[in-house]
């Protein structure tokens, strides 16, 4: 799949636009959302452009699966939140907003309300400190 100029996750693998990022392999690409919903927030997302769930094979699901288990590690030793959401939306309907295939993963915290999208976009000092928390933690963290 050819990268889309003016898709912002393709901007962001390409380092044409700026991110937090925690990690990345042949595949797949993981780094903090911009506008997050709780700390730790995180995206994993397919290194080529995949609209969605149905334009993406096989190999690059199971590759950005094997990543997010690897960072959901991270997460869960780093933060010890009370629980983990992985979500992913596909079309306008289902409230997918940025059309390049990617999973969150969403740590909780007990009664934290069930959102799925923030309008606040995240303090940079605080997201490239929590990005490097996550770095660490990987550091660690099985194959
Ligand atoms: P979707 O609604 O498509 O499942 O999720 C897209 C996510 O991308 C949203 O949670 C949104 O906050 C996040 N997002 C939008 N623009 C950017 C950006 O430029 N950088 C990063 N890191 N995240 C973004
Ligand atoms: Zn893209």
């Amino acid at each position: 799949m050819e990268a889309t100029p003016d898709c912002i996750f393709c901007q962001i693998v390409a380092g044409a636009a700026p991110s937090f990022p925690v990690c990345e392999d042949e595949q797949t690409l993981t780094f903090l959302d911009l506008f997050p919903v709780s700390p730790g927030h995180t995206l994993v997302i397919t290194r080529d452009h995949y609209e969605n769930l149905f334009e993406a094979p096989s190999a690059a699901l199971e590759a950005v699966a094997a990543t997010s288990k690897r960072v959901a590690g991270a997460i869960r030793k780093e933060l010890a939140p009370d629980g983990l959401g992985i979500f992913q939306l596909n079309g306008a309907a289902a409230g997918q907003t940025v059309f390049h295939y990617h999973l969150h993963l969403l740590p909780r915290r007990m009664g934290d309300p069930m959102t799925l999208h923030s309008r606040v976009r995240g303090n940079a000092e605080a997201l490239e400190a929590m990005a490097a928390r996550l770095r660490a933690a990987l550091a660690t963290e099985p194959a």
